[in-house]
């Protein structure tokens, strides 16, 4: 069994649908099991339209929910190529649709807004996306089932970022896909949606179709797993900002686990952990060009010639700084400073100390008042905003001289806010403000990929 995951451009159009459906079918003698994303910008229209539904404006709310009905409509006509399973896709988004109307006129009536609404809205996206591709394969006489995934992805109740129950998971993935592969069909399900064990949908946060799919092969014991995108594979850095970025043949799981974890957005954060237990090899390729080779990321891979393999960066950042005099020839400092982040529930990236002071960089968004309040009274705070973590990545980085001078050197004149080497092997991160960022992606790849 192989896992193929398609992303919101791969599924973006008819002329999208069609091309998944060829690369489906060319790899259909290895039992694959497809996860869908949501067409691109689907999840982005209906969180307008849960968030326009909680503020009461029902009205424009079912206006976004036409829009939408319409370009899958028109996806359906263009790409289900059979008038029967057109129609039996055209049924079934139209069910979806109306359990969406339904759905925006109870959030309009008690002006509900919370994350749980918001999974229940967006999970249509991949509804919709699926029951089309697996028509869209039928009416090509390549057998595709649409699997409902809050069948199988059962999760906590953590809306917006649910957590998957494995031990479930594993069980539901061969009650509901490896059977449904063993009768020889190919089940198309849904990436990012999931369901309490009640039956109340949840998502895994937003770009979750990757760890859908990661989450799916090692519940199937896949023999590797493919995501298919619209770059041709992992890159030296995001080429929406480094036009010359070029793609890597090869990168090993902790490289790409740090890449994704600092802002590449190729590949969700959390995709790598699942493959890494059961050592399942991923691909990235472009659905517009099957034949370009791709990434490869497997448990060893070979080293760059530069060392550095690829720079990756997280914007909208927030650094704390703490200055706390009584630190010097103190001890238990630390640890009353992080159980304010535990006690407040929140993610720490990078941390740099001296002897009386510590810099943690957070998550995006604003931090909590009371956050900053239960730091503020253990010593002398300092919030900077919108700050980008940098984070530069490859194999045997650590252990070669030379690395962190020519990243100093190339960032020249920029303001470096706070630098970590050797707390991983392969990686060395720093931090510079959001409006420098580009510059010094563009600066640093200049000097390790001239
Ligand atoms: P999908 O919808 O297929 O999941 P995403 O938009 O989530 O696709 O991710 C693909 C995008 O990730 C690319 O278009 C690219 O701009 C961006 N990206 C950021 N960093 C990298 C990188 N290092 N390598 C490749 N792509 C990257
Ligand atoms: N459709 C979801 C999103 O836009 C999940 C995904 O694409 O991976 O975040
Ligand atoms: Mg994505």
């Amino acid at each position: 069994m192989i896992v193929l995951k398609f992303g919101g451009t791969s599924v973006g159009d008819s002329a999208a649908i069609v091309r998944a459906s060829e690369i489906i079918a060319t790899r259909r003698e290895r039992q694959p099991v497809v996860v869908v994303s949501a067409m691109a910008g689907v999840t982005d229209r209906l969180l307008d339209a849960a968030h326009l539904a909680g503020e009461g404006d029902l009205r424009s709310a079912l206006t976004v929910a036409h829009e939408l009905r319409e370009r899958h409509e028109t996806a359906i006509n263009e790409a289900v190529c059979r008038p029967g399973p057109r129609g039996q896709a055209s049924e079934a988004v139209g069910t979806h649709f109306a359990g969406l109307d339904l759905m925006l006129e109870a959030l309009t009536l008690l002006r509900e807004d919370g994350a749980k609404a918001e999974d229940a809205v967006l999970a249509h996206g991949e509804l919709w996306s699926a029951e089309i591709m697996a028509r869209a394969l039928e009416a090509r006489d390549v057998p595709g089932l649409f699997v409902d995934a809050r069948q199988v992805m059962i999760t906590d109740a953590t809306f917006g970022r649910a957590v998957p129950d494995r031990t479930m998971l594993a069980e539901r993935a061969r009650a509901h896909l490896a059977s449904a592969v063993q009768k020889g069909s190919i089940p198309v399900t849904q990436g990012f949606v999931g369901s309490t064990l009640k039956g109340t949908p949840t998502t895994l946060g937003r770009g979750g179709s990757d760890y859908t799919a990661a989450l799916l092969g090692a519940a199937l014991g896949a023999t590797e797993v493919e995501i298919w995108t619209d770059v041709d594979g992992l890159m030296t850095a995001d080429p929406r900002v480094v036009k010359n970025a070029r793609t890597l043949p090869e990168a090993s799981y902790d490289e790409a686990a740090e890449l994704a974890y600092f802002g590449a957005k190729v590949l969700h954060p959390a995709t790598i952990v699942p493959l890494v237990e059961h050592g399942i090899p991923v691909w990235i390729k472009n659905s517009r060009r099957p034949e370009a080779a791709g990434t490869k990321v497997i448990a060893k891979a070979m080293r760059s010639d530069h060392t550095v393999k690829s720079i990756a960066w997280k914007r909208g950042m927030t650094i704390l700084n703490l200055r706390a005099p009584r630190m010097l020839g103190t001890h238990g400092f630390l640890k009353s400073m992080f159980e304010v982040f535990e006690r407040h529930g929140t993610a720490v990236d990078v941390v740099t100390t001296s002897e009386v002071s510590v810099s943690v960089s957070l998550e995006n968004g604003a931090p909590p008042t009371a956050l900053l309040a239960d730091l503020g009274a253990l010593g002398e705070l300092t919030v900077s905003r919108e700050r980008s973590i940098f984070c530069v990545v490859g194999e045997g980085l650590r252990d070669t001289p030379g690395i962190p001078a020519r990243i100093l050197q190339a960032l020249g004149s920029l303001p470096v806010e706070m630098i970590s080497l050797g707390a991983s092997k392969i990686n060395l991160t720093f931090v510079v403000q959001d409006a420098q960022a580009n510059e010094a992606a563009q600066a640093l790849h200049r000097e390790f990929f001239p």
